[in-house]
C-alpha cells in the first residue's frame, strides 16, 4: 500500500499532467495531486480555480485526492505519511531542475523516493504557459486541455 504525491503548479492542468496522473494512479494505491502555492512563482489562476480544473478534468478519481499546499513540500510529504514523489519529465529541459529537487528532498527526508514518468510523445512539448499564451489570443486549446475547462480558461484569459 504505497501513497504517492504528484506536486505541481497546474496553472492550468493540461493533458500532459492528466496523462501522468492517470498512469501514476495505476501504480500506487493512493495518489495525492497537490497544487503548490508558491509566493516566488505567482500563478495566473487562483488555488481554488486550479483545484477545480483538476477535479473537473479527472473522470475517475477512485484513488486520487486533490489538495493544496503552501508550506515546504517535504513537510507536507511527511505529514501525509507518503512514500513516493511523482514527477513528469518532458524534454531534457525538465531533467536538471527535477533531478536537483529529487536530491534535495531525499537529503531532507531519506525515505522520500522520487519516481519520474516520461511524458508521452503527444505531450512532450506541452506546457501550461503555452496553453495560456494561445488562450490569451483566443486560439484553440482543445487539443491541450479537456473541453470541460477550456471555455473557462479562454474566458478568464482572452484579451479584451
Ligand atoms: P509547468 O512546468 O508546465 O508549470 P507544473 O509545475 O504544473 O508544470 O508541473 C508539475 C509536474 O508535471 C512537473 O513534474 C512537470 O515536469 C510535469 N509536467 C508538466 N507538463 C507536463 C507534460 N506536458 N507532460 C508530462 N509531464 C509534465
Amino acid at each position: 500500500m504505497k501513497t504517492a504525491i504528484y506536486p505541481g503548479s497546474f496553472d492550468p492542468v493540461t493533458y500532459g499532467h492528466i496523462d501522468i496522473i492517470e498512469r501514476a494512479a495505476k501504480l500506487f494505491s493512493k495518489l495525492i495531486v497537490v497544487v503548490s502555492i508558491n509566493p516566488v512563482k505567482p500563478s495566473t489562476f487562483t488555488t481554488e480555480e486550479r483545484m477545480d480544473f483538476l477535479r473537473r478534468s479527472l473522470k475517475f478519481r477512485r484513488n486520487i485526492e486533490i489538495d493544496c499546499n503552501s508550506g515546504l513540500f517535504i513537510d507536507y510529504f511527511k505529514k501525509r505519511d507518503a512514500d513516493v514523489i511523482v514527477k513528469g519529465l518532458r524534454a531534457m529541459s525538465d531533467f536538471e531542475y527535477e533531478f536537483q529537487m529529487a536530491l534535495i528532498n531525499k537529503d531532507m527526508h531519506h525515505t522520500a523516493e522520487t519516481i519520474f514518468l516520461s511524458a508521452n510523445a503527444a505531450s512532450m512539448f506541452l506546457s501550461s504557459s503555452a496553453v495560456k499564451q494561445i488562450a490569451m489570443f483566443g486560439g484553440d486549446i482543445s487539443a491541450f486541455v479537456p473541453d470541460c475547462i477550456a471555455g473557462d480558461i479562454i474566458e478568464r484569459l482572452k484579451c479584451r
